[in-house]
């Protein structure tokens, strides 16, 4: 049986993968295919594509954040033509923001008495997508906190003090663009949601899947989104949302989905250049 991991992030945004460890890692895992879905950049796909070549099969996808009910709406896009200008004049409009939105956390860490060089963060980050998960490990680093767990949780987290939001978009201008090169908008580990009720808008707004399998999911949410996508006639994916070693604990492939749900992905996508 072929089994895929359909959410993982490469060091092009705040995984810490090369496309080199993310194949090894991935063959090790014993998946037979993985979509480098990184935040807001596409940077990783091609390298990712030309490092596997014939033993793991790379999907272009992106995850890019929304906003509805004052909360982070996170939705994957798989399948996407990621060489599109326009979508990658939109993701360099985002990735400024990130980059102007880390002096704004730095500020209000002063604040609270968490002195940060904006620089060490960005050092960090590398070439990659500049966000929270950079600064949580710096806070870390700089014996701040112990975990970065504890960094969200004190400090950078959607309801922490120092919380600061980016350029988002509604979930229906996310999942417009993502169909407009051609995507499958999916949405990203519904757990995080404060309500299941709130998905029936993203159905009106034309989202096509849900990711029931999500590392951080019970077999009981598991079952619980198999059922609501079923009930709406969605797609079903799943993966493991690995960051490489910034998350230890999620390693590649600790989602497999099986190959069957990535084919029916791929039809959902013909329909969607159909369209
Ligand atoms: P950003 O896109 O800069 O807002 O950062 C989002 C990243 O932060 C995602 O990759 C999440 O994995 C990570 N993240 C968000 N909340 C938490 C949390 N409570 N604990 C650990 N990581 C988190
Ligand atoms: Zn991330
Ligand atoms: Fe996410
Ligand atoms: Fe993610």
């Amino acid at each position: 049986m072929k089994f895929a991991d359909l959410h993982v992030h490469s060091h092009f945004s705040d995984g810490t993968f090369s496309p080199k460890q993310l194949v090894a890692e991935a063959i090790k895992a014993g998946l037979s295919c993985v979509s480098v879905t990184d935040h807001d950049t596409t940077d990783g796909i091609d390298p990712t594509i030309t490092e596997a070549g014939s033993d793991v099969e790379i999907l272009p996808g992106i995850e890019l954040a929304s906003e509805a009910f004052g909360q982070e709406v996170h939705i994957l896009g798989y399948l996407i033509d990621h060489h599109n200008e326009d979508f990658l004049k939109m993701l360099s409009q985002m990735q400024e923001a990130r980059v102007n939105r880390i002096f704004g956390i730095c500020e209000k860490l002063i604040k609270l008495k968490v002195d940060l060089d904006p620089q060490d963060i960005f050092n960090m980050a590398g070439k990659g997508t500049v966000g929270r998960l950079h600064v949580a490990r710096v806070l870390v680093e700089k014996g701040f906190c112990s975990s970065v767990s504890e960094a969200f949780y004190r400090y950078i987290g959607d309801k922490a003090p120092a919380y600061m939001g980016k350029f988002k978009m509604t979930p229906a201008e996310t999942i417009k663009w993502i169909k407009g090169v051609g995507g499958v908008p999916v949405l990203a580990h519904p757990y995080t949601l404060g309500s299941k009720v709130i998905i029936s808008d993203f159905v009106r707004d034309g989202i096509m899947g849900i990711e029931a399998y999500y590392s951080e999911h019970s077999n009981f949410q598991e079952q619980e989104f198999v059922k609501i996508a079923n009930k709406y006639g969605l797609l079903i994916t799943g993966g493991s949302d690995c960051h490489g070693t910034a998350k230890e604990e999620i390693g590649m492939g600790k989602v497999r989905l099986p190959y069957e749900y990535v084919e029916k992905l791929k039809s959902a996508r013909n329909k969607v250049t159909l369209q």
